[in-house]
């Protein structure tokens, strides 16, 4: 049950990464507080999926196939949104991926394509909605960070870097877009079982107990934890909130 101030009817996000994992979960939410979806990502049987079950909570969804890391695709993406749902009020800037190797053994491309996947994307998503959002009137986007933004991950050196980007970037749209009445945050969550996730345990001996052992709440997140997080994002109850990064993560980071 939603109250006025958590209710989206009448507004539409765009989730990239959307058609699984955490950007799903959060994307559930979304649509439950009442907003249109569109589904960014590339995987088309995946994001098919993840429409037909958004559009089962009742909202209007859209599966819109895009790499984010290519800027024509990407403004055509919001052009699409636009033509189809009418508006774009709030962006998820979601989609990432990781590759692991220390920074000795990091190759060039493998440090650009993270880059690319995770920050740039933000940047060109965010660039190509603006109009939209201003638009709006009472536009918020949410990025997607990481506990590895804060703690030193030796073997996600790229990736550590596109999400302590991540919290800047939030920082500067947060200020720049103020005046525009778009509120701008990150989500910073920490260990939750995803297909991300499940690649690195399957590479990580003992990192699953590891985690367990060093969370707080003793669990492994779950995509569905995003799904409150996002709507409190979204909605006009965090109007006074912009430029925060958020943990979402069982306590992981005061754990002693
Ligand atoms: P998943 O691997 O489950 O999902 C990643 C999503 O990103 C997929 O929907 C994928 O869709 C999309 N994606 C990846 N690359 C591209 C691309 N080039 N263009 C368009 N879409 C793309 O990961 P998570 O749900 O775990 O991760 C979601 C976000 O949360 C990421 O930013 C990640 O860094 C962050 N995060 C995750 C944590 C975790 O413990 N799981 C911890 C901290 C942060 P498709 O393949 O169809 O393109």
């Amino acid at each position: 049950m939603t109250t006025s101030r958590f209710d989206l009817r009448g507004k539409v996000a765009v989730v990239t990464g959307g058609n699984g994992g955490i950007g799903l979960g959060m994307a559930r939410g979304l649509a439950d507080a009442g907003a249109d979806i569109a589904v960014v990502g590339r995987n088309e049987a995946k994001s098919k999926a993840a429409v037909e079950e958004l559009k089962q909570r009742g909202v209007k969804a859209i599966a819109v196939a895009t790499d984010v890391t290519d800027k024509a695709a990407i403004e055509a993406m919001v052009a699409r949104v636009v033509k189809e749902l009418g508006r774009i009020d709030i962006l998820v800037n979601n989609a990432g991926m990781s590759i692991r190797k220390p920074p000795h053994e990091l190759e060039l491309d493998e440090w650009s394509k993270v880059i690319d996947t995770n920050l740039t994307s933000a940047f060109l998503c965010s660039k190509a909605a603006y109009p939209a959002l201003k638009a709006s009137g009472s536009g918020k986007v949410i990025n997607i960070g990481s506990m590895m933004s804060i703690f030193g991950a030796s073997f996600a050196p790229a990736y550590a870097a596109s999400k302590g980007g991540i919290v800047q970037f939030t920082r500067a749209c947060a200020n720049a877009w103020a005046p525009d009445n778009i509120q701008v945050n990150a989500i910073l969550p920490g260990w939750i079982d995803t297909d991300l996730t499940r690649g690195a345990r399957q590479q990580v001996a003992g990192l699953y107990e590891r985690v367990l052992a060093r969370t707080p709440a003793a669990r492994w997140g779950a995509i569905d934890d995003f799904a409150g997080i996002a709507v409190f994002l979204a909605s006009p109850a965090s109007d006074f909130v912009t430029g925060t990064a958020i943990p979402v993560d069982g306590g992981f980071s005061v754990m002693a």
